[in-house]
């Protein structure tokens, strides 16, 4: 058996905050992918290899791994749509941007009247 991964339920949630954006190409109901931080040979280092919840971008089942997919033909999907740590910056970025929009809903809301 190989060793148990951990999952937070803070990560659980950060996942499903991914998932629920869709896939960041299409739009499409997505899954996480998890990016990979291997160095690249062209002496930018990676971080390690095992990418944590918070290293995940949502991509559908065809842009994850179908025939033209970040899985099968890496290359030209990052030049394409930019690398895995762009998405993901684009992905935090959104993430923060849906948890601020809660936050304002929730205020006006709970604020309803008083305003
Ligand atoms: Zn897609
Ligand atoms: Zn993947």
């Amino acid at each position: 058996m190989a060793k148990k991964k951990v999952t937070t339920a803070k990560e659980k949630n950060h996942l499903n905050k991914v998932a629920s954006l869709g896939c960041l190409i299409c739009g499409s109901p997505a899954i996480c992918h998890h990016i990979r931080n291997r160095g690249d040979g062209k002496g930018n280092l990676g971080f390690g290899n095992r990418a944590t919840a918070y290293e995940t971008i949502p991509l559908c089942p065809s842009h994850h791994v179908g025939s033209f997919s970040i899985h099968s033909c890496k290359q030209q999907f990052e030049s394409m749509y930019g690398t895995e740590r762009e998405l993901l910056y684009r992905t935090l970025k959104e993430i923060e941007n849906m948890e601020q929009a809660n936050d304002l809903f929730n205020f006006y809301n709970t604020k309803k009247g008083e305003i």
